[in-house]
């Protein structure tokens, strides 16, 4: 089908959709399971013969796309890649019901047909002179091929269409016995039914197998045989060939899609677990091993630099995957987002972490997309079935553990799976369905650490740390949770959950220590600030709390508002219209276009403790003399165009005498104060109150 068809074909059937796009918003969007949807969109599809698999990615694409322009703004859709990932499967779910509906509509067809063509041969029979033309055009025009045979198993008539499939003309069959004319490389299992008709040891047969023409055309068919009575003895043979090569060729290709990922064009999660499942399964599973793959960072690449750029860098990596992992009796498959798994049910000797090694060792070289060079690692979970068990989901939740450990140990590495540890963790999945009990039973709570001025000592403004104490796991730090709120959406009601909290402690230190002016930074993840209602619930926040609008820093994310798309501007400026801080958190660490800070209504920069490690000349971190150079020169820079600058992590009065001479404004870290409830805060604000307060810092 030309593309201007195919193009008309989906903008037609888009529209008879229309109907049914609220059920698959709820489908993709809030992950609510439709059982009847795949069945009724097939129909849709099926009506009118326009079920080719042209079509269907293309409509499913358009459909996805209008509710994405539709339901973006709206809280809790989730991200571009789990709506494309929802909207897969539910487009490989179509492709079932519809290869289903399918195989129901040619077996109607063929019965028609046999129904028809045994009432003309009873006609025939009947009335010869006066059915003879009617049962003529009935059997010359049938689209499927009709074969009338002798009960010795000699051709006595055929339509065009047998003859067309057979590649003789009718007449050279007629008066032939049926194996001279059946072309060696058919499937025999033809011949082998038919032969069994002929001996009486069956009355009729069904079968789909592989015919070859004459001429070597191969040829899928659909065919039926009966015996047919019109006494007691059986006079003959009607056979009913229809051809359904094409349907069959479209079978394949929607199998081998809903089993592909489109961007990369490896095998997905489907054909990854069926795989896993099928070699767990094998008499000697032993051997199987999981290499459980995330890329680090990658979300900030997204974020900053844009989706297409993303897409680019997942197409490149999994490009060097494969060539890295080709001909070693791998599985490579892309599990969705920047995840990838590899399983290796090998030659002995190649273990997956040989393996996890190679991958780890074959991104080290940079990628190069449009012109930038962007470094990329991989942390990997590695499990083998002698320790992680035969059971694709504990095998599948071990690997997952493991591939955390190996984040939470500093990414870029591998970790095996250890069966001892299991214990003590859980995987990412099992957090993403306990966030929202956990927040009704209160198991959130709210630290909060200073940020102190590098000139006179005082407690300007607190950070608001969010904690998870876990009944069973005890103590999860954000790091651990917060992205995991991110994925599932989640994230939005925590989020408001932290900035009420840390509002009200405000407020209620503001009534306390009026001339303290300690004001407290509020950390909003990037699915919030693409939140439309975040600007509304801010101010409604403080409104409710009572907070003064200046007192409130919130901290974003780099990538988030200095990308190379220019970032929620809107939110941001309504926000510092409000009186409200706006921070940029970690700043350096992310894919920044420093043009676009110069646009944003921003007050301060905060450093990541990495920066601070690296102009120490004692400090183990890697050090050239441009490093010493970093830091002031971003603090300069900073001061230059009116921000303030915090450092985080300062850990030693070395450090904090560092930040004084590079006239930072404040620094966070151990050294000023950890993480601490907020009565203790209140402690520290009381003291100050009551004696004219000197920071004391603690040795840390
Ligand atoms: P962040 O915003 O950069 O927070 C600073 C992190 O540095 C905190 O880790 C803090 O405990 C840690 N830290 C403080 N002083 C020192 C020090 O002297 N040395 C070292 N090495 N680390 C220090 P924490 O509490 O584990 O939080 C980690 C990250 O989780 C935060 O990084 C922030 O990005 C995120 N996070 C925390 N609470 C929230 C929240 O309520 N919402 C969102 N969206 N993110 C949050
Ligand atoms: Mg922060
Ligand atoms: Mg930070």
């Amino acid at each position: 089908m030309g593309y201007g068809r195919v193009h008309d074909t989906v903008a037609g059937i888009t529209a008879e959709l229309r109907p049914v796009a609220a059920r698959l918003a709820g489908v993709v969007g809030a992950g609510r399971p439709d059982d009847t949807l795949a069945h009724d969109v097939g129909e849709v599809l099926l009506r009118g013969g326009r079920a080719t698999a042209a079509v269907i990615a293309p409509t499913m694409q358009v459909l996805l796309d209008g509710l994405t322009d539709d339901f973006r703004d709206v809280p809790g859709w989730p991200r571009d890649d789990v709506v494309r990932g929802r909207g897969a499967a539910v487009a490989a779910r179509v492709a079932e019901a519809l290869t289903e509906a399918s195989r129901a509509h040619t077996l109607m067809a063929q019965e028609q047909m046999q129904r028809a063509a045994l009432a003309a041969v009873r006609a025939a029979e009947q009335e010869r002179h006066r059915s003879e033309a009617r049962f003529r055009a009935l059997f010359n025009q049938a689209a499927a091929g009709i074969g009338i045979i002798s009960m010795a198993g000699v051709v006595v008539d055929g339509n065009d269409t047998w003859s067309q499939q057979m590649g003789y003309a009718i007449e050279e069959m007629r008066g032939r016995a049926i194996p001279d004319l059946v072309t060696s490389g058919s499937e025999p299992i033809a011949m082998t039914r038919f032969n069994e008709l002929i001996g009486g040891e069956r009355d009729s047969f069904r079968l789909e197998f592989t015919h070859i023409r004459r001429d070597g055309q191969p040829y899928v068919l659909d065919l039926s045989v009966s015996r047919v009575h019109t006494g007691d003895e059986p006079d003959f043979l009607v056979g009913i060939a229809i051809d359904v090569t094409e349907r069959k060729r479209l079978e394949n290709q929607l199998w081998y899609e809903s089993r592909h990922d489109p961007l990369t064009g490896l095998p997905n999660r489907t054909m990854f677990f069926e795989q896993l499942s099928a070699m767990l399964d094998a008499p000697d599973p032993s051997s199987v091993g999981v290499c459980y793959f995330d890329l680090d960072g990658f979300k900030s690449i997204n974020d900053g630099l844009g989706h297409d750029v993303g897409d680019q860098l997942l197409a490149e990596v999994a490009d060097r995957l494969r060539a890295t992992l080709t001909a070693r009796g791998t599985l490579l498959a892309r599990l969705g987002g920047d995840e990838f798994g590899v399983i290796t049910h090998g030659p002995p000797g190649v273990t997956p972490q040989t393996l996890a090694r190679l991958v780890l060792a074959g991104l080290r070289t940079p990628f190069l997309i449009d012109d930038r060079e962007l470094t990329v690692s991989a942390s990997v979970g590695v499990v083998d079935s002698t320790t992680g068990g035969t059971d694709v989901q504990a095998l599948m939740r071990a690997a997952d553990i493991s591939l955390y450990q190996a984040k939470a140990r500093g990414r870029g590495r591998l970790e095996m799976h250890d069966p001892r540890a299991g214990a003590h963790h859980v995987a990412r999945h099992t957090l993403a369905t306990e966030l929202a009990a956990a927040l009704a039973r209160d198991e959130f709570f709210v630290e909060y650490q200073p940020l102190v001025s590098l000139a006179d000592n005082t407690i300007r403004r607190v950070e608001a740390l969010l904690r998870w104490r876990h009944p069973v796991l005890g103590l999860v730090p954000p790091d651990r949770f917060i992205a995991v709120a991110e994925e599932n959406g989640f994230i939005h009601s925590l989020g408001r959950w932290v900035l009420r909290t840390a509002c009200e402690a405000a407020k209620d230190w503001h009534a306390r220590f009026p001339t303290a002016g300690v004001g407290v930074n509020v950390n909003i993840a990037v699915g919030q600030l693409h939140d439309p209602e975040l600007p509304a619930h801010v101010t409604a926040t403080l409104a409710d709390t009572g907070l003064p609008p200046e007192l409130l820093y919130l901290e974003l994310t780099e990538s988030a508002v200095l990308g190379d798309t220019s970032g929620p501007v809107d939110a941001l400026s309504v926000l510092a219209a409000a009186g409200v801080r706006l921070v940029i958190d970690d700043f350096g660490t992310g894919y920044s276009n420093l043009a676009h800070l110069t646009q944003l209504p921003i007050s301060e920069l905060k450093i990541p403790s990495s920066f601070l490690a690296a102009a120490q000349a004692d400090s183990p971190a890697p050090h050239t003399p441009a490093h010493d150079k970093i830091l002031p020169a971003i603090v300069s820079l900073a001061h230059s165009m009116g921000l303030r600058v915090t450092v985080e992590g300062v850990e030693t009065a070395a450090q904090a005498e560092l930040l004084r001479t590079l006239c930072c404004d404040t620094g966070q870290g151990w050294y000023f104060g950890a993480p601490v409830p907020a009565a203790q805060i209140d402690t520290l604000l009381e003291a100050r109150s009551t004696s004219c307060w000197e920071q004391t810092p603690s040795a840390g």
